[in-house]
């Protein structure tokens, strides 16, 4: 029959007697509080920039764009904020209904004379400071329909256009690094943050 292993409890015991009386040993004088720390966090804490460089900041990584799709490149639109490209990253996920509560035109597709009007109207409802991208060769110069009467040859016409992301349609790879070109250009954009506070 196998016998249970013996513990010297007595030599266990003694070893840890020894070892609480060799840290009361130690431990006489209290520890000094470790705040030193506080100066680090202080130096660490303390960021000085401007005004502009942070609302830059701020608002290139919370960009929300009111949908205007208007045709096949509206699909690539969809695509982009579709969890394989996911436009989440760049703060950009939100896709308003309201025009009341974005601050990015994204304009995918063929604009006709009769949507005009409408794209017009929602851009100036859109809140200061506010930025357009034509996405596609229809947003940007009416594409393989600029020679029809109904078909506007650019939503440049219509409203200020910042960034044009070229492509029939464009991949969602292309929407994506206009919008990072978009982003640069709102980081150092200073009169547009005078527009937007005045
Ligand atoms: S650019 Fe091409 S894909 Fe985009 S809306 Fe025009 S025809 Fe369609």
């Amino acid at each position: 029959m196998e016998m249970m292993p013996q513990f010297p409890w007595e030599e266990m015991d003694r070893g840890e007697v020894l070892s609480i009386e060799q840290l009361r040993a130690g431990s006489a004088e209290a520890l000094h509080d470790p705040d030193a720390w506080i100066d680090d966090e202080v130096k660490r804490g303390v960021l000085i920039t401007s005004l502009d460089a942070m609302l830059g900041w701020s608002r290139r990584y919370s960009t929300w764009p009111v949908t205007f799709g208007l045709a096949c490149c509206a699909m690539e639109m969809i695509a982009t904020a579709a969890s394989r490209f996911d436009i989440s990253r760049f703060g950009m996920d939100v896709f308003r209904a309201s025009p009341r509560q974005a601050d990015l035109m994204l304009v995918a597709g063929t604009l006709c004379w009769k949507m005009a009007p409408a794209l017009k109207r929602i851009y100036d409802q859109m809140p200061e400071p506010k930025w357009v991208v034509a996405m596609g060769q229809c947003a940007i110069s009416g594409g393989p329909f600029a020679e029809y009467v109904s078909v506007v040859p650019g939503v440049n016409h219509i409203v200020p256009v910042d960034v044009y992301v070229p492509g029939c349609p464009p991949r969602p790879e292309s929407l994506l690094h206009g919008l990072t070109l978009l982003h640069k250009k709102i980081q150092t954009e200073g009169s547009r943050l005078k527009r937007g506070l005045n």
